[in-house]
């Protein structure tokens, strides 16, 4: 027999006919003669409401009480997942991330998923009932509720299905796969059969929001394969899976355009590193994650630096380089209409000339560059925000994304 593990997000089961919907394709699965294990995300957007809520309370609520509220999401669809499954006649049972056995670790609001104690799923499955599983939360050593942040549900899926060993992990959701580009940026953008893990992680950090990045993580680690598809057609979506890069013929799988970055420039800093090391660790000791970084020399002893944040943590950005630069003359720029678009391949680490046909496709269609990053699979160009559409229309026309390979 078969276990699958099946994941629904909130745009998936956002109401009453929905919650139905998706009840009658989780006990179709049962019917199949397969164990099921169904995990589920709050409806519709519930946790931006209960976010709301909480912030007209107060600026900074504690992290334990956010994560109390937000977990009550999940546990209004779990029980009416549970009751339409029951109406179908299939023996049902909802569990709570904390009842599901999801033991994380002590960081609230995105706490990460240390083990799945799989025992009270397993004893439920072997009684014949479908296990719905709350996504999204688990609770301490201690016993406190615990979320894992935004997309969260994603992970507890992956969690849950490498605990039980599962055959098949299904992520439904609200688009029908993994595209080459975000089709509404580029109508001719294709479904993507399968990616790899390493692809899917970039994608997924870079903006193409189907799955949250650790979930891809946790799946690479324990060789889960993803199913990712749609829950309202029965097409085939996109597997996520260890995928060959050597045998890949194709160079670059994807482009991802990314809205959220703000870019600050530092000129006439000191050149030493000295100076490079104050101001990333008292921006780390900020929480602030940094992305981009390029430098630049401005004479013989003064340099410019430009980096990139998300754009909410522009202004701790701003304020702790004020805080260090007391008595400095530092010019700061800050530029938030800025977008990172990048290309994405595993095919990239075998061939040559990639990055140089990423600049003439930018080139060709007269986009500026402001700043570049690589990593062995993707290269990404930082553009003003106006040209984000076109540099990523122009990248997926340079590399020929729209035709099947
Ligand atoms: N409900 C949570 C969120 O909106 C978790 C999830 O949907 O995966 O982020
Ligand atoms: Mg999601």
């Amino acid at each position: 027999m078969a276990v699958i593990v099946q994941k629904y997000g909130g745009s998936s089961v956002a109401d009453t006919e929905k919650v139905m919907g998706v009840a009658r394709r989780v006990v179709a699965t049962a019917r199949q003669g397969n164990q099921v294990v169904v995990v589920v995300s709050a409806q519709g957007n519930t946790t931006d409401e209960l976010i709301k809520q909480a912030k007209a309370i107060s600026k900074n609520p504690p992290k334990r009480e956010m994560d109390m509220l937000l977990a009550t999401g999940e546990q209004v669809s779990i029980a009416l997942l549970a009751m339409a499954i029951d109406a179908l006649g299939q023996p049902v049972i909802s569990l709570t991330g904390p009842q599901g056995g999801i033991m994380t670790d002590t960081q609230h609001t995105k706490a990460r998923i240390r083990m799945v104690d799989g025992d009270r799923i397993k004893r439920e499955l072997e009684q014949g009932q479908v296990v719905i599983v709350a996504g999204f939360q688990g609770r301490t050593q201690n016993g406190d509720i615990t979320t894992l942040g935004r997309g969260g549900s994603d992970t507890t899926a992956v969690a849950v299905a490498a605990a039980l060993d599962a055959d098949l992990c299904e992520i439904y959701t609200d688009v029908d796969g993994v595209y080459s580009a975000d089709p509404r940026l580029v109508p001719e953008a294709r479904k993507l059969a399968e990616v790899d893990y390493g692809e899917m992680l970039e994608l997924a950090s870079l903006g193409a929001m189907i799955l949250q990045p650790r979930a891809v993580e946790v799946a690479a680690i324990y060789g889960v394969t993803l199913h990712v598809r749609s829950s309202f057609y029965m097409d085939e979506g996109t597997k996520v899976k260890e995928v060959d890069s050597v045998e890949r013929e194709i160079t670059v799988t994807g482009v991802a355009a990314d809205e959220n970055c703000a870019k600050i420039t530092l000129a006439g800093i000191p050149s030493d590193v000295n100076t490079l090391y104050h101001i990333f660790s008292a921006l780390a000791q900020a929480g602030v994650n940094v992305d981009m970084i390029v430098q630049a020399a401005a004479s013989k002893s003064t340099t410019h630096l430009s980096f990139t944040v998300t754009r909410e943590d522009l202004a701790e950005t701003l304020s702790t380089i004020e805080r260090l630069q007391a008595d400095e003359e530092w010019e700061v720029l800050a530029d938030d209409n800025v977008a990172k678009v990048s290309i994405v391949g595993a095919g990239m680490m075998t061939n040559p000339g990639v990055a140089a046909k990423m600049f003439e496709a930018l080139n060709e269609a007269d986009v500026p560059v402001f700043v570049v990053s690589t990593s062995e699979i993707k290269v990404s160009c930082l553009v003003p925000r106006a040209f984000c559409a076109e540099a990523v229309r122009a990248c997926h026309r340079k590399f020929e994304l729209d035709t099947a390979k």
